[in-house]
């Protein structure tokens, strides 16, 4: 018999012809991982899959080597669906197969350093004699009785014989033994911080007015909303802090960093009597197709706050009576702890959530529940897609539109889009849920590839927030981030005692320059991009199209100096904040403040118990949280998004800013929106303060086809970088000039090559090539084929060139 394989560490991308030795065939199928000796280096066993298993050989065939042991034991790690899943995303994202079924299955099943063999606890009945026939068997029984639990490479060892999986496999089955992976606990990772020491007198900290440092120090570890504050933030130097040790003020501690998954984030179940019309209305569209039992793709369209959550939850009630099983996926987990709890008190044990923060052990024991049916329903982030869940019945995909769904390294696939690609495979429904659909899926609906489900209003007759623009031009400024009208309005809501939300969009500031008098931006006049700053040789560029402008130094539209460079953080916002509300603890949520275990959980958990009602952060904010009492909302600089070289910069600002807006105003108080915006007269606004996520698509979707950009083409960005700058760019427009000669000039746009929006990174020149394509896809193989001669000619000058289908980010 012969095996079609792909192995590991194999630098071709072609299928594998494996040999099949005799007493192995019998254990194998397809989607098995195995132990693979390739003919050109017999000693080094690899691990590889096996795609499908043949009886005879074409003549004059030669195998590339032998099979020699099977893994798992001996169950396949792949479905017939996720490997046709892997092959889908290899040929669709331009990656080698081997790199898709990589990313398919999660890192501790890629190892088989941690495989242990542990003796079970039997009698001798009848059957036993069978199994224990070889003398091999009998050996290894001793030597498991003389050390338990050893790990299958010391048994070899012990018994100096190699590939002991098979004969494992076979005792495991007769119920001799068990083959488990076993990865040592690693302790937490810790850091260290420092606190106040409790009961501080005033006494011991008044000497301090002669040492400005350390009373900063001392004054914000009083502020911090954590017990500890690290050293490395808030710019304080460590060596303040070890001052503040010595005199008896602070005092050192080890705090854990993020390792384990927990959202830590409770609230107590809430029974929903009654489905609204509207949801009663989805809900039967989405049963009617499942219980069909044909692939069908739905777009459920529902306003913030139209309680898309309870409607998932229903149809998989279904599908789980039904005897199939389902897939969640959501952008970040950590980031909407509710959406999670609220499956977990449906479902229970039936669910598996699945985190990165998750230890080894705890992703291989998550992923074996699935694989066995002890749980039948995945739900977690991107990767969950590839939930090793046989006979799935429903793939719902929340927050749809969320930039996250795509992986930033090789293979570069989209979580949603092969969501859909592998409810096709499953004859599964798949919903894509969003308040702000990407406008690709849109665009589907619109086509009638999708269905189109609509939740327009919200539930309990709640009215959406009202939305307000403040031109920061025209209005005095308490501060310099905050304008008097949101003052005012901040002031009012905690005289009720009611909450506020205010996000500071940082993702604006990514290269380019804002005037902070006029609110000016400087843009390609070629594709209407920002222009990148590059200050080695003080221009602005467009990266897409590589034109380039000099750079005064004052705003070409006003001349004034006054000009934003880069990160405006939430960090002095909040030193603003703490002046003008002196009595009001500020809870404050970005990447300096989230980055040790659980910290997401203890100031959501705060802000909902109302230890807090002033929130302040990054996009963090805007994600799906439901606080009853947050009655406003101010976005502090509700216009930087526009500031993105990106052409899908309008549509991810409009989205984030409806997100963050439906985070006020419920039942029982209605909401307000905020903007405050020095460029008010763009035309996102007015569809935005109208609530018409409809008709700013058509808008946008007019310059989207004018400007040839998706979803009226096919986008690829191909990268090329290496410390030498002349061979990225040399090799860049090499690629260029072949792609001009293989595709036809009508079915394609070739910009570039162009420096990317970082121009070096890590030492590396980097340079882009952009392709809109019209119609079919690049043919995998002629690109695969481009990548390999061009890499392999400026092998010296450590080129690498990575293609990104569909990209989401053109940074
Ligand atoms: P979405 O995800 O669409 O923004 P959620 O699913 O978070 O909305 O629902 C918003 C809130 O409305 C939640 O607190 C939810 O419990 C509540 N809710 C949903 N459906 C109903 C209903 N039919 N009756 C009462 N409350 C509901
Ligand atoms: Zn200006
Ligand atoms: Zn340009």
């Amino acid at each position: 018999m012969d095996a079609y394989i792909y192995a590991e560490n194999y630098l071709r991308d072609e299928l594998l012809l494996a040999d099949v030795p005799e007493e192995l065939a019998e254990e194998l199928q397809p989607g098995c991982q195995v132990l693979f000796s390739p003919a050109s280096n017999r000693r080094k066993n690899v691990i590889a899959y096996i795609l499908r298993l043949e009886k005879s050989r074409p003549a004059g065939l030669m195998a590339d080597g032998t099979l020699v042991d099977v893994l798992n034991s001996a169950h396949p790690v792949l479905t017939t669906v996720t490997m046709k899943l892997a092959l889908w995303i290899a040929e669709y994202y331009i990656s080698r197969p081997i790199e898709a079924i990589n990313a398919l299955l999660p890192a501790p099943l890629k190892t088989t350093v941690q495989d242990i063999v542990e003796l079970c606890e039997f009698q001798l009945q009848s059957g036993t004699e069978k199994i224990v026939t070889t003398t091999l068997r009998k050996k290894i029984l001793r030597a498991l009785q003389e050390s338990n639990k050893p790990t299958v490479r010391q048994l070899e060892r012990k018994l100096g014989k190699h590939n002991l999986y098979r004969t494992l496999t076979v005792m495991e089955r007769g119920g001799l033994v068990q083959l488990k992976k076993k990865f040592p606990q690693s302790g937490p990772k810790t850091r260290t911080a420092y606190r106040l020491r409790p009961n501080l007198s005033d006494e011991v900290t008044e000497p301090l007015k002669r040492a400005p440092r350390q009373a900063e120090a001392v004054e914000k570890m009083r502020q911090s909303q954590h017990a500890s504050l690290f050293a490395q933030d808030n710019g304080i130097a460590r060596q303040t802090l070890e001052s503040l040790v010595k005199k008896g003020i602070a005092e050192k501690i080890r705090v854990e960093i993020q390792s384990s998954f927990s959202t830590g984030f409770t609230e107590p179940k809430k029974i929903i009597e009654q489905l609204s019309s509207a949801q009663h209305h989805a809900l039967k569209e989405l049963s009617n197709a499942f219980h069909s039992g044909s692939f069908t793709p739905f777009l459920l369209h529902g306003v913030t706050g139209s309680g898309k959550t309870i409607v998932y939850i229903e149809l998989l009630k279904q599908v789980l009576e039904s005897g199939r099983n389902a897939i969640v996926l959501v952008p970040e987990i950590s980031l909407t702890p509710q959406t999670a709890s609220r499956f977990r008190q449906h479902f229970g044990d039936d669910i598996q959530i699945l985190h990165s923060a998750m230890s080894n052990q705890e992703k291989y024991d998550a992923w074996q529940n699935l694989r066995n049916g002890k749980a039948r329903i995945a739900l977690g982030a991107r990767s969950t897609i590839f939930a090793p869940l046989c006979n799935v019945g429903a793939i719902i995909v929340d927050e749809e539109h969320d930039a996250a769904y795509k992986q930033d390294r090789t293979p570069r696939y989209h979580g949603r889009d092969t969501a859909v690609m592998r409810a096709k495979l499953e004859q599964a429904i798949c919903v894509l849920g969003s308040a702000t659909p990407s406008f690709e899926s849109y665009s589907n609906a619109e086509k009638g590839k999708y269905r189109l489900l609509r939740l327009p209003d919200r539930v309990d007759n709640a009215a959406m927030p009202a939305m307000k623009l403040v031109p920061m031009l025209e209005n005095r400024r308490i501060t310099p981030s905050l304008s008097e009208v949101l003052y005012l309005q901040i002031k009012e809501r905690l005289k009720r005692d009611e909450q506020v939300i205010l996000l500071q969009n940082r993702r604006g500031f990514a290269g380019s320059v804002l005037c902070m008098e006029c609110g000016h931006i400087t843009m390609c006049k070629h594709c209407n991009v920002p222009m990148v700053y590059h200050a080695s040789s003080r221009q602005q560029r467009c990266h897409y199209c590589g034109h380039a402008v000099a750079f005064s130094g004052n705003c070409p539209k006003c001349s004034s100096a006054n000009l934003l460079y880069k990160s405006s953080g939430t960090e002095r916002i909040a030193e603003e904040l703490r002046e003008l509300f002196p009595e009001e603890k500020i809870l404050r949520m970005d990447v300096d403040t989230t980055n040790t275990k659980g910290s997401h959980a203890i100031i959501l958990n705060a802000f909902h118990k109302k230890q807090a009602r002033i929130l302040l952060g990054t996009q963090m904010v805007a994600k799906g949280l439901d606080f009853p009492d947050v009655s406003l909302v101010g976005v502090l600089m509700a216009d930087i998004g526009l500031n993105i070289p990106d052409f899908r910069s309008g549509e991810r600002l409009f989205s984030l800013l409806m997100q963050v807006a439906g985070r006020a105003g419920r039942a029982a108080i209605p909401g307000e929106v905020y903007l405050q915006a020095y460029n008010t007269d763009n035309p996102l606004f007015a569809h935005l303060l109208r609530g018409s996520y409809e008709a700013f698509y058509q808008e946008e979707m007019v310059s989207r086809k004018e400007l040839h950009y998706p979803p009226f083409t096919r986008m690829v960005v191909i990268e090329f970088t290496s410390p030498d700058e002349t061979a990225a760019e040399k090799s860049a427009s090499a690629c260029v000039d072949h792609l001009r000669s293989y595709l036809k000039r009508d079915s394609c746009h070739i910009l570039g090559p162009a420096p990317a929006g970082i121009s070096r990174m890590k030492g590396r020149f980097r340079y882009q090539v952009l392709l809109k394509l019209q119609g079919r896809p690049l043919a995998a193989d002629y690109l695969k084929h481009l990548q390999y001669s061009l890499m392999n000619t400026w092998k010296k000058h450590h080129l690498s060139m990575i293609i990104d289908v569909d990209p989401q980010s053109l940074m």
